[in-house]
């Protein structure tokens, strides 16, 4: 029988935990989020985190900035940000409209502002297996799933499929620090279904409904989640075809309520971790 590792309780019990400690400060983390343009999606997500922000007693703020800003323009933000000791964490929602180079944006906020932990600092700092001032909040909060689950990490196979820099890449250095052997896959990697298939923890993070098969799957393993996409009939659905991966998986994510709310937990984590390095 498959184990489903749903997330909801445990994101819903780190916010709380979270909430209490800062009730016990005189001033609340600041957390700024800068949204570029009317992606509706992104939209979603920024209102999402500064609901839940602000719900758990964080200062929380939402820069709306149109599609029409300029590098340099937001660059400015950037400074003042960098500059304001109310502010703790800073991200900027991604995508920005193409004519921004969206690595000067993020390299362009301080090491200890950015809570999103895509500064080449943070990403550096946990390739080399030293602690990041903040590590990227979708793959921290897969691993403390895989954690809070007892499910094992070291000496297993582990295989991403996906490597953004959002997901694949630093989700690659997370395992590979706690000494899981990590296989990363991409859109030109040769036999992708055979390496699938020797994963103990197998991830999906393609952007690609029903990418990940039950064929694709060893029987027995972790199967982690990670895609969110709409169908035709707006319904949303990740990059594992989950009636049939279920049958098959050890333990599985369910897409909604797997990988999702615990993103946003780590990054209400993140912003308290860095409010207390500011305040030390
Ligand atoms: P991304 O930047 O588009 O990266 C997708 C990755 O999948 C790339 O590395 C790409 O390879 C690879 N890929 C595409 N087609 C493939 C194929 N046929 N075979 C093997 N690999 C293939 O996406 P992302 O930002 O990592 O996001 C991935 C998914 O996770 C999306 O559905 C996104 O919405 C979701 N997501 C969810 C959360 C959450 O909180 N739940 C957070 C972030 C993202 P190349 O590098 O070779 O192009």
């Amino acid at each position: 029988m498959v184990n489903l590792i749903k997330s909801k309780e445990l994101s819903e019990q780190i916010v709380a935990q979270i909430s209490q400690e800062i009730s016990n400060y005189d001033t609340p983390p600041g957390l700024t989020v800068i949204i570029v343009g009317e992606n509706p999606a992104s939209k979603v997500y920024v209102n999402k985190k500064k609901k839940t922000a602000e719900k758990a007693g964080f200062n929380s703020e939402v820069i709306e900035l149109p599609e029409s800003v300029s590098q340099q323009e937001l660059e400015d933000y950037i400074d003042r940000l960098n500059n304001d000791p109310a502010v703790d964490g800073i991200l900027v929602q991604l995508p920005l409209p193409g004519h921004i180079n969206a690595y000067d944006i993020i390299e362009k906020i301080r090491p200890e502002k950015d809570v999103d932990g895509f500064h080449p600092v943070n990403v550096g700092r946990l390739v080399i297996g030293l602690e990041p001032y903040a590590v990227s909040c979708t793959p921290f909060g897969i691993i403390r799933l895989l954690e809070e689950n007892k499910i094992p990490i070291e000496g297993k196979h582990a295989v991403i499929a996906g490597r953004s820099n959002i997901v694949g890449k630093p989700l690659a250095s997370l395992l590979l620090n706690r000494n899981a052997t990590v296989t990363v896959c991409h859109s030109k990697t040769k036999n992708i279904e055979e390496i699938c298939k020797q994963a103990d923890i197998l991830v999906a993070a393609v952007g690609k409904a029903k990418f990940i098969k039950a064929d694709r799957v060893k029987p027995g393993a972790t199967v982690i989640d990670v895609g969110i996409n709409r169908t035709k009939d707006g319904k949303l659905v990740g990059d594992v075809d989950f009636d049939e991966v279920c049958k098959k998986a050890g333990y599985i994510t369910p897409v909604p309520g797997g990988v999702g709310p615990m993103t946003i937990a780590m990054l209400l984590s993140n912003t308290l971790k860095l409010f207390k390095i500011h305040n030390k």
